[in-house]
């Protein structure tokens, strides 16, 4: 059974700001041995269930965060960026289910740790695809979805979990490392609490993996983009297939989720580029 994890840093127990997930800070050496730790509770509960492979893709950020060195042994790690299907990369159909783990919730989300979608809040307000409001968490489990594979487990603060459930089912695996009072404040669980959590659910999911049904949109999809700026709009409006259909908000549609996933990652390079 291959078990595929994709792994962000703000949903990490103990990391509240931005300080903590960015590699110029130096609170970020501490980030990273945290989101590491989780990443291989994660992993270990998956073998506990009869996973026969796991396959670890960082996904914060320059994409270097996890600590190979501290790695679960019998996991593999997909590192660095830019790579095909960005947060996703390494997916595929061979897979039986997905982790997300360390999330965070989607951008304009209240009493949610560092709440954003892919770019910073200075670029994305809201996405929508097919009429539904979607983060990272959605996103990314619709990839899935296009592989056939479910998301079992996801992992992060109260309110992401929330946004999992609602999106994915009731029924999905989540495990709450911390509750928001804030933006950049949370209470959180000490990382051996979270790890013990984190490993128990991780285990149930896989073991429950066949259960779940892959999370997929009903073709044509139409990505919804809420940008910050009317100039960002009109970068977007480039892109072939994009429709302006508010001063700040343009759309794309596809019948291919793979390719609207692509669409959309280069849409957020063009809409962030200084001209
Ligand atoms: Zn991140």
């Amino acid at each position: 059974m291959k078990i595929f994890i994709s792994a962000d840093m703000e949903g990490i127990s103990g990391i509240v700001h931005s300080e903590q997930t960015d590699a110029t800070h130096s609170e970020y050496a501490r980030g990273r041995k945290l989101m590491t730790a989780e990443v291989n509770a994660a992993i270990q509960g998956a073998f506990d269930a009869g996973a026969t492979e796991v396959l670890v893709n960082d996904a914060h950020g320059g994409m270097r965060n996890i600590l190979i060195e501290e790695l679960h042994p019998d996991a593999a790690l997909l590192s660095g960026a830019t790579k095909p299907f960005s947060m996703m990369a390494g997916i595929d159909r061979t897979f039986d289910a997905v982790f997300f783990l360390g999330y965070h919730a989607r951008a304009g989300s209240s009493f949610a740790t560092l709440d954003h979608t892919w770019n910073s809040l200075t670029v994305v307000q809201n996405i929508w695809i097919n009429g539904v409001e979607m983060g990272e968490t959605g996103l990314n489990a619709a990839l899935a979805g296009y592989f056939g594979v479910p998301v079992v487990l996801v992992t992060g603060d109260a309110t992401t979990c929330m946004q999992a459930r609602e999106l994915l089912g009731a029924d999905v695996e989540t495990v709450a490392v911390k509750e928001a009072l804030g933006r950049a404040a949370a209470k959180n669980l000490p990382p051996s609490k979270a790890h013990t959590l984190i490993r128990e659910a991780a285990a149930r999911a896989v073991a429950n993996c066949k259960a779940r049904a892959p999370f997929c949109f009903e073709s044509p999809i139409t990505l919804r983009l809420a940008l910050a700026r009317t100039s960002q709009a009109d970068r977007c409006l480039w892109m072939p297939g994009v429709k302006r259909v508010a001063p700040r908000v343009v759309e794309f549609t596809h019948e291919d989720y793979a390719v609207l996933y692509n669409a959309f990652r280069a849409l957020m390079v063009l809409a962030d580029v200084q001209v």
